[in-house]
């Protein structure tokens, strides 16, 4: 990487990412200036609002972004509060502060405990494992209580915060940091995991991270969130009580998160505020207050439904979005190069073996591969080898068994029978994260790039490496791909595919398996694509086997060719050999009629 842009990405990245800092200065001295004005009343309502909403910022990240489910929040509260409360009581060392921080990891432990069902239960079933959760931590809290409140003993605010006024520029202050710390972890690695898991598991580990510490990363540092929340109110209110947390009350909570857009940090703040002020009005207007819960339950229900929330729907309002438009805008756009490329391509050029290329050790050794699925042998008795740097097409009729092989070389079907080898290393109970962090890469043949990212997050973090602005723009121009800056939601799924391939490729495997990744592109892309796929074992190093339907586009690119056919292999090897092969051509009859 040349010096002189690694310092231009510093720089510029330095200067972008001051004003969250800024934001939250001035969030601290706006804060200051309420403790000096708010009278007494609202003092103590808003740091209720600021309480929910470091509590609420926590929901964002395991149900927001990671898209769990979680319905014990105030179970995590509650474990930060009694930690603070028996901190204050056996005058631990340190201060509220010290105590507040020490409520935090204790929840964040508790919830990597409540977080291991959710490596294998969702939906429902998680619901019910955390609500039960919280009904039996309800039913011991109300048992065994807070430290101290048998006896009276209130909970020590630090001596600088000790009124209520004070008390709420210390919320503030707790607030701006939690704000600032989830906005760097949302940006960061965890944060990509957190918006992978949520879309695709199969997605994530293909792209070398571990869905079970992606998902218990969002348990731990929504419960951390949690435990302060806990912790601040037992500030709060010195005698905390059972009754401030119950299951009832973390669900309404929930619903609370989903309905503000959680993952969003002022919408979090928006969904504390709301946590308040709704049943601060009921009771002005002297409605019972239980029915707060019915109007969250029908805003709930709303967001549910409707799959916008409040929160996007404020913030597009008030920021009017345009990205949307400008990313699809590129889409179309190839680099200038393209179309020579393609025109140099076109359908009469064939790819021909590079018989040095083949002299090379092998990438991937494949022996006696077998699959069953009950009575159907979707794989048999597979072998073939594929050297280092080069191109093999994989290609048979509809069913012929071309996904399954993906599956089983990349680790998602371990019950396969036969020897696959990457490089020397042989395979045999490697998970699919492993396998893609040794270096071979996959790709979907559906849709598997998570919306939430934006193009350069997703690039990052399939990539796993240091990766400079540059690079990173470069492999997206290589494939005439949107701005890392443009969202994938606003992507279509075509393009979308296109990213994952790039991405994949900046990973720098030694194998990379691309599952039809022209499906969704129109024929000049096609042609472009081709032009791009040839170029990359010179570029990038990286071997290729590429699953393909369209034959022209094989035809260019592939030199080797494997052909399957209810799952045993026809014929493997140069391009024009197979092609000409006579079963080849049986098997393709009335499939297509490209085999001239
Ligand atoms: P291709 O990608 O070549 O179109 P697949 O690998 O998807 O073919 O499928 C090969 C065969 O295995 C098909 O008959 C398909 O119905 C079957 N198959 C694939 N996945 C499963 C599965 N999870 N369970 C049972 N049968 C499957
Ligand atoms: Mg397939």
């Amino acid at each position: 990487m040349p010096h002189a842009d690694r310092t231009r990405f510093t720089e510029s990245r330095g200067y972008r990412l001051s004003w969250p800092f800024v934001v939250a200065a001035a969030a601290i001295g706006v804060g200051y200036l309420l403790s000096v004005g708010l009278n007494g009343y609202f003092v103590f309502l808003a740091i209720s609002a600021i309480i929910a909403s470091i509590a609420i910022l926590g929901l964002g990240i395991v149900t927001g972004s990671a898209g769990m489910i979680a319905l014990c929040q105030l179970t995590f509260a509650a474990i930060g509060a009694w930690i603070v409360s028996l901190l204050s009581v056996i005058h631990a060392p340190g201060g509220f502060v010290v105590w507040l921080l020490a409520g935090g990891i204790a929840a964040g432990l508790a919830g990597i405990l409540v977080g291991l069902p959710a490596l294998r239960l969702r939906g429902v079933n998680l619901a019910v494992v955390t609500l039960g959760f919280a009904a039996a931590a309800d039913v011991t809290l109300v048992q065994i209580q807070f430290p101290g409140s048998a006896d009276g003993i209130a909970v020590e605010r630090p001596e600088l915060f000790s009124n209520d006024r004070q008390f709420f520029f210390l919320a503030v202050i707790v607030l701006a940091v939690c704000a600032l710390a989830v906005f760097f972890l949302q940006r960061g690695r965890w944060g990509s995991s957190w918006k992978a898991v949520a879309f695709s598991e199969r997605g994530t580990a293909a792209s070398g991270q571990s869905v079970q510490s992606a998902k218990l990363s969002a348990f731990a540092v929504s419960a951390a969130l949690g435990g302060i929340a806990g912790g601040l109110l037992a500030g709060q209110v010195q005698l905390p009580l059972a009754a401030s947390f119950t299951p009832l009350q973390s669900l309404a909570l929930y619903v609370l998160a989903i309905m503000s857009g959680a993952h969003l940090i002022d919408m979090a703040i928006l969904g504390g505020i709301l946590w308040v002020l709704v049943p601060e009005l009921l009771k002005r207007w002297e409605v019972d207050q239980n029915w707060g819960f019915v109007v969250f339950g029908i805003l709930g229900v709303q967001a549910l439904t409707s799959g916008t929330n409040l929160g996007q729907t404020v913030r597009d309002l008030i920021w009017k979005r345009t990205d949307r438009k400008t990313a699809n805008a590129t889409l179309s756009a190839l680099p200038p190069d393209a179309g020579a490329d393609a025109a140099a391509i076109t359908t009469t050029t064939t790819a021909t073996v590079d018989e040095a290329a083949l002299d090379g050790a092998p990438v991937l050794t494949v022996e006696g591969l077998t699959v069953q699925f009950g009575a159907l042998k979707a794989l048999d008795d597979v072998s073939f080898q594929v050297p280092a740097a080069s191109i093999m097409g994989l290609i048979g009729p509809n069913g012929a068994g071309k996904s399954t092989f993906v599956d089983a070389i990349s680790g998602f079907l371990p019950k396969h029978g036969g020897r696959v080898l990457l490089g020397d290393r042989d395979l045999a109970g490697l998970s699919p994260t492993r396998r893609a962090r040794l270096g071979l890469r996959r790709t979907f043949q559906q849709d598997r790039v998570p919306p939430a990212l934006t193009v350069g997050a997703y690039v990052r973090f399939v990539a796993r490496r240091r990766l400079a602005a540059s690079d990173i723009d470069e492999v997206l121009e290589f494939f005439g791909c949107p701005p890392a800056r443009a969202r994938l939601s606003s992507v279509d799924v075509g393009t979308r595919r296109l990213v994952e391939v790039a991405a994949n490729v900046v990973s720098r495997p030694r194998l990379l398996i691309l599952d039809e990744p022209a499906a969704g592109l129109s024929h000049d892309e096609h042609l472009a694509l081709a032009a791009r796929l040839r170029e990359l074992p010179t570029r990038y190093g990286v071997a290729l086997i590429i699953i393909e339907h369209d034959l022209d586009l094989v035809r260019s690119v592939c030199p080797t060719l494997t052909v399957l056919d209810f799952g045993r292999v026809l014929a493997s090897g140069p391009q024009a050999e197979v092609l000409a092969n006579p079963d080849v051509v049986k098997a393709y009859m009335g499939e297509t009629e490209l085999l001239k």
